[in-house]
């Protein structure tokens, strides 16, 4: 058992803070493609360099290190109970070494377990096999690309795309909408799982399940090796691009699984997996527990180790105004900034996300925020034996959750900055306008990247609601965002979705007859 504990364990570490050498040779590709020194092109060498940073830190990629779900094949007679166990305190113990942000609320009541276990959380499925290993494989997927996973029930009508039938056709156009509708928001460039038929929830189970297989892969089936290849080569002439800044490099994978289904129902569903596409495997040995070998690790692996140096050049080239900023920050500081400027922050910022933005809705700042800058972040956080905050990861959350918020929070503070990812919506940019106020847009899961910028925590309040949804006061230097949304009514976000929905209707035509 304990050896078996000790397997599991460094699985879990390894999937958080490693990649598989596929997904690291996908990354690499989509950036030759990049044209150099564009914001999408930056975005891909900042996700680069955290990959290597968290790799030799053995720190988390991302801080949201997702809904850990487990595959796993045992010989007929492996006690299975034995290996549930063995799984609750491997996770248990990967949480407490800061490998694990803990990720499991109680749906009701908020209430964050601590440990990452509770009610259906770790996700183990089990299936028996006739070899005479246990082989064990994990996905964790976070939260910010499962929000933009998306089921279509055919036939149905699509924006940009018209109707979508029930044939091969009807599903590309399913497909080809899945990546338009995410809008680089689940973290681009990504890659998707595809379910074909089934029920509601088998067909979600199955998109999910062809995310284990690798990026090379080739579909054995005709039609779905065509479907992917054609994905694979349009969808990302929709240019959307990296975070959704615009760009060549939007979708870095599509695999496709299909399945019988009730002749009345006919469901396309699509999971979506950002660049932090964290799957790993290993062999056991069914009588020890040790590990026998370690899977999707094979073919050549490539570093990913841009420097901070060379990010800054390629900033250089594009010759990309860049802005300091220090709280507190005025509306004359906020009204200068534009849309495509770098900000680089130094001082204090403080996070915030979906508790705190409920919270103060009603209640009073547990500080004043007159002027200040908040980060939509739930970070990865451990306490030293003296009682003292360090920050593991930090990377920024989906911001589109407070936009029912986000502008009266801002006026009622006086808050002038919100820092995430992603995006807001119109009410939010309405309120920038009014008030004066600036949306700046980090690098998606670069948790190692933007850790390394915090230079203190110098406190938290409101920790009642857990961890990642407490208010922590940071200090930063150097913490870089692009400005995409200003105080004068541009949003980058907004031009992307306009320019990509008139791209996806260049694929309304038929063209698998
Ligand atoms: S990279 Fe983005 S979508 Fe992926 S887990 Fe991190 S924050 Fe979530």
């Amino acid at each position: 058992m304990e050896k078996l504990q000790e397997s599991i364990y460094q699985l879990i570490v390894e999937t958080s803070t490693n990649l598989p050498n596929d997904v690291r040779r996908a990354i690499a590709a989509a950036k030759e493609k990049e044209n150099a020194g564009t914001r999408a092109a930056l975005s891909l060498s900042t996700i680069s360099e955290n990959i290597q940073m968290a790799d030799e830190k053995v720190s988390p990629i991302c801080q949201d290190t997702g809904m850990p779900t487990f595959e796993i094949k045992t010989p007929v007679g492996v006690n299975q109970i034995k290996i549930k166990k063995a799984i609750y305190a491997a996770m248990e113990q990967a949480t407490k070494d800061g490998k694990l942000r803990p990720n499991s609320v109680d749906s009701l009541t908020g209430q964050n377990s601590g440990n990452n276990l509770g009610e259906g959380t770790p996700v183990i499925h089990f299936s028996q096999w006739e070899e005479d290993v246990i082989d064990v494989r994990l996905i964790l997927k976070g939260g910010g690309c499962e929000n933009k996973n998306i089921q279509y029930s055919l036939p149905a009508e699509l924006e940009g795309l018209g109707r979508a039938g029930r044939d091969l056709d009807g599903i590309r156009k399913c497909i080809m909408h899945s990546v338009y509708q995410a809008q680089g928001q689940g973290c681009s460039a990504g890659f998707i799982g595809v379910g074909i038929g089934g029920d509601r929830t088998t067909s979600y189970s199955l998109a999910k399940e062809q995310l284990f297989r690798t990026v090379d892969d080739v579909n054995p089936n005709e039609d779905l090796k065509k479907l992917e290849d054609y994905v694979m080569e349009n969808a990302n002439k929709l240019g959307i691009g990296t975070m959704g800044f615009g760009g060549e490099a939007t979708l870095l994978g599509c695999k496709v699984g299909a399945m019988n289904r009730l002749p009345a129902s006919f469901f396309v569903s699509v999971a979506y997996n950002c660049w932090a596409y964290r799957r790993l495997g290993v062999v056991l040995d069914q009588q020890s527990g040790d590990i026998k070998e370690w899977l999707y690790k094979d073919g050549e692996r490539i570093d990913l180790n841009d420097t901070t140096e060379e990010v800054a050049a390629a900033a250089e080239k594009k010759n990309v105004r860049e802005v300091v900023l220090e709280a507190p920050v005025t509306e004359e500081q906020i009204r200068e900034l534009k849309v495509g400027d770098v900000v680089i922050i130094n001082g204090m910022m403080h996070t915030g996300r979906d508790a705190i933005h409920h919270h103060l809705m009603e209640h009073d700042a547990p500080i004043d925020l007159n002027g200040q800058i908040i980060y939509h972040c739930g970070p990865v956080m451990l306490k030293d034996d003296q009682g003292n905050w360090h920050v593991k990861a930090a990377g920024p959350t989906t911001s589109i959750r407070e936009e029912p918020y986000q502008g009266d929070i801002m006026k009622k503070f006086g808050i002038r900055a919100v820092m995430g990812k992603g995006g807001m919506g119109p009410k939010t940019l309405k309120a920038l306008q009014e008030h004066g106020g600036v949306y700046l847009n980090a690098i998606g899961g670069a948790a190692q990247y933007y850790a390394d910028c915090i230079k203190a925590v110098k406190g938290v309040d409101l920790m009642e609601f857990g961890i990642p949804e407490a208010m922590w006061h940071l200090e930063v230097e150097g913490f870089a965002a692009i400005v995409t949304m200003d105080s004068h009514g541009n949003s980058l976000h907004a031009d992307v979705d306009k320019s990509s929905l008139e791209k996806l209707a260049e694929f309304k035509e038929p063209v698998f007859k």
